[in-house]
């Protein structure tokens, strides 16, 4: 059916922005950059990971996969659903819900059955995927947990998460043993040191989470020992190649993030009479019966940019008591992207992105203040480096590249979100 085509591997850097892959002088990423088309694309809206992730491997928006947020109430179940500021925060704190949700129902349970991921869609057509901690996993095989309490799930069929399921042995160490110094990043290199050296793989997801964490401690574009230790997870890659010109004729190759990154100096905790808030980072949901009401009680908050609801199916944009849909035209691919969000069926009423500078408090009352933080329809979170290596032209969009390797492979998609 498809000829052999060359393995894709697609690499993705949580939370890199554009500016600092360009000015990179990290070999690894030189290289690639040196070697590959590159443009700047669109996040979705929340731009927050575990959005961002679901529509890279879905190729949809949060409409088409259901994952509205970091955060979010579960109206089936009455329950707030809360994947964790970070996935290494979250393991960290060990809480044993989040955990659950964030690792297994998100896949099983949350991510809607009508939304295809790039691994169903591949292995049905008789392709082996490989998955190294990517959030959205959701695939064919059935992998058992190698730490007690944790249930089956579904993955690709070369499935490895963050120590927790392994589909080989490959001696790669412990992924949590110490987030600041980059384990889960390291846990990474080594398993896809593994997989290249074997080559067992038509698509490997590569994801590289610890320089996200970095940025958020420190702010936009300076995370540059955080970014080094992300390139050397890629020159890992290389290696196991015999070098990065073997590697690239062994090779396609992705390299994208999920989300920008945006300073901030101030964190609001917010409260709305009549409403369930749900608020991370630069993004907040408001839960209520009367969406023009709520989205009014905010008009004099300063953390809030924009208020965005549906009414009679059209989408209204408010700031400030304002209210013009051409404001959401200040944003990049905004319009779609506000519309996606709010016909998410796990989505609020009312949906607010952060004005400058600002960030909305979580549950616990966290914040970034003085970091980085992202999340909002502002350009700052929202735009992502996008470079492609022996594929077509990188898409503008994150939710292009589930497209691009179903192409590359000539491989129809065959559920919503293509
Ligand atoms: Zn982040």
């Amino acid at each position: 059916m498809t000829e052999t085509k060359k393995p894709v591997v697609l690499i993705v850097i949580d939370g890199l922005t554009p500016s600092m892959l360009e000015a990179a002088d990290t070999p690894s990423l030189r290289f690639l950059l040196e070697h590959g088309s590159y443009r700047r694309a669109t996040s979705t809206f929340p731009s927050l990971t575990p959005v961002c992730l679901a529509s890279i491997a879905t190729g949809g928006h949060p409409d088409v996969h259901g994952i509205p947020h970091l955060v979010w109430w579960h109206s089936g179940e009455e329950r707030l659903v809360e994947y964790g500021s970070s996935f290494g925060a979250l393991l960290a704190s060990g809480l044993a819900q989040g955990l659950r949700d964030s690792v297994v129902n998100l896949n099983e349970r949350h991510l809607l059955r009508s939304a295809e991921t790039v691994y169903e869609a591949l292995e049905g057509a008789g392709l082996t995927t490989a998955v190294i901690n990517f959030t959205t996993y959701r695939g064919r095989h059935r992998h058992l947990s190698l730490v007690p309490g944790f249930p089956p799930v579904h993955g690709p069929k070369r499935f490895f998460f963050y120590s927790l399921y392994e589909s080989d042995r490959t001696g790669a160490p412990l992924a949590w043993r110490n987030r600041a110094l980059g384990s889960i990043d390291a846990y990474a290199a080594s398993i896809g040191r593994w997989l290249v050296t074997r080559g067992g793989f038509d698509l490997l997801v590569f994801y590289l989470p610890d320089y996200d964490y970095a940025s958020h401690a420190l702010g936009p574009d300076v995370a540059h020992e955080a970014l080094a230790r992300s390139d050397s997870s890629i020159t890992a890659l290389f290696d196991a190649a015999g070098g990065p010109d073997e590697f690239l004729e062994r090779h396609a190759v992705i390299v994208c993030s999920d989300h920008g990154q945006t300073h901030v100096e101030q964190a609001a905790r917010l409260a709305v009479d009549g409403a369930r808030v749900t608020a991370s980072n630069r993004a907040a949901m408001l839960y209520g019966d009367d969406p023009r009401a709520l989205a009014a009680a905010l008009d004099r908050e300063p953390s809030v940019d924009l208020a965005l609801f549906l009414e009679d199916g059209e989408i209204v944009a408010r700031r400030a008591g304002d209210e013009d849909s051409a404001l959401l035209d200040e944003y990049p691919d905004g319009r779609a992207r506000a519309e996606a969000a709010l016909r998410n069926p796990n989505a609020g009423e009312v949906l607010l992105s952060a004005a400058p500078g600002w960030e909305f408090a979580d549950l616990a009352g966290r914040h970034h203040a003085g970091g980085g933080s992202h999340g909002s329809l502002a350009a700052t979170d929202s735009e992502v480096p996008m470079l492609t290596i022996g594929l077509g032209e990188p898409p503008s969009s994150i939710t292009g590249v589930k497209a691009l390797v179903l192409e590359h492979f000539g491989v129809a998609a065959v559920l919503a979100g293509q």
